[in-house]
């Protein structure tokens, strides 16, 4: 018998929809374990975004300090651990985001816990499926320890659906906070009010075949008719035509959106292993040979200096008839 703590990640609006994908693994961890799912939040505003929480899950506990206002995983970690062991945690997951990635090993590390990155699917209470060499094969791995923590990939997993009765929500004190030497600098982000990444519904995302990253202004303008987030293949991002920030792929982020269009890339294994979790993918490339072309559900051959305009034309038609 064991809960399941499925650390949450929020913003203003509440619960990150990629939290949701972690409280559906939770879900399926805690029935394996006998045990029940308690979402964390942690960070200035999770009471506010308590509510949204308690819609998913029956037990939410929040934390806030002055001292978390920055997150940094070196603070962050240790009260994950605690409150894992005083709320008799088997299983403590986290979504597979840059944040869940850095925090839940150091988690691990506090709670003697082995420690499975990225999984796909839960086995069995003690064992999961992760993908291996770019998402071209999965393999299972089994841990032996008390505690398991896991960081799941949210491609894998429908959004949990809301419960039928809120969950309660209780708060934790944040404890005495030691960041062991590490100090929040700065954060040098991109102003945008175009969604996050990771959380967005529609993708548009432009490769190496944009040339340049003015170029990439036409995507951003077929991004805001639709209400998208940017994306990019990584010969994009290391050539400086758009922020780093904005790659998808192996080394990127993983994003499993409704729609996902791939504007002139090529479609390597290690973009795939990005993108070919979204529900609905549209292709623009000049060579039909691509590997693109073999996850896409749409495939438009043609250079992207003509599609593009036309599809932005044809989108402000539709928009401006109804
Ligand atoms: C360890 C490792 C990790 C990696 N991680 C990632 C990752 O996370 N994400 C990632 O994306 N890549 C990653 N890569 C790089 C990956 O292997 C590819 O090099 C990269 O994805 C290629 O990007 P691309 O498709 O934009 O470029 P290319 O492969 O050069 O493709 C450009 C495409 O544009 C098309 N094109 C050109 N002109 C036009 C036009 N006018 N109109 C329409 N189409 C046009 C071409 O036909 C071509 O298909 C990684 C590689 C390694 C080794």
């Amino acid at each position: 018998m064991g809960n399941v703590l499925a650390f949450c990640e929020f913003n203003e609006a509440g619960l990150r929809s990629s939290a949701l994908a972690n409280l559906a693994f939770a879900r399926t961890a805690a029935a394996a374990h006998g045990g029940q799912v308690i979402a964390l939040l942690v960070g200035p505003g999770a009471a506010a975004a308590s509510a949204s929480a308690a819609k998913y899950a029956p037990k939410v506990i929040t934390v806030e300090d002055p001292g978390l206002a920055a997150y940094l995983a070196e603070t962050y970690a240790p009260i994950v651990a605690r409150l894992a062991r005083e709320h008799g945690a088997t299983v403590v997951a986290a979504t597979a985001t840059s944040l869940g990635k850095d925090l839940l090993p150091r988690a691990a590390a506090l709670l003697d816990a082995g420690m499975a990155s990225d999984i796909a699917k839960l086995a069995s209470a003690n064992s999961f499926v992760r993908p291996i060499l770019a998402g071209n094969a999965y393999s299972t791995i089994e841990i032996g320890t008390p505690i398991i923590c896991v960081t799941v990939r949210q491609s894998e997993f429908e959004p949990a659906a809301e419960l039928g009765e809120a969950g309660a929500v209780t708060s934790a004190p944040a404890g005495a906070l030691e960041s062991y030497g590490a100090r929040f600098e700065r954060l040098d982000a991109q102003k945008s009010d175009r969604p996050d990444l990771g959380d967005a519904k529609v993708v548009v995302a432009g490769g190496r075949g944009m040339k340049n990253g003015e170029n990439f202004k036409v995507l951003e303008q077929l991004a805001d008719l639709l209400g998208a987030a940017m994306g990019a293949s990584r010969a994009a991002t290391d050539a400086g035509m758009v922020p780093a920030d904005w790659q998808v792929g192996q080394t990127g982020k993983i994003v499993a959106p409704n729609l996902y269009f791939a504007v002139a890339i090529s479609g390597a294994i290690q973009h795939l292993a990005g993108m070919k979790g979204s529900k609905t993918i549209v292709a623009i490339n000049k060579n039909k040979d691509e590997p693109i072309f073999q996850v896409a559900d749409y495939g438009i051959v043609a250079e992207w200096e003509k599609a593009v305009p036309e599809l932005i034309a044809e989108i402000k038609k539709l928009k401006a008839s109804r």
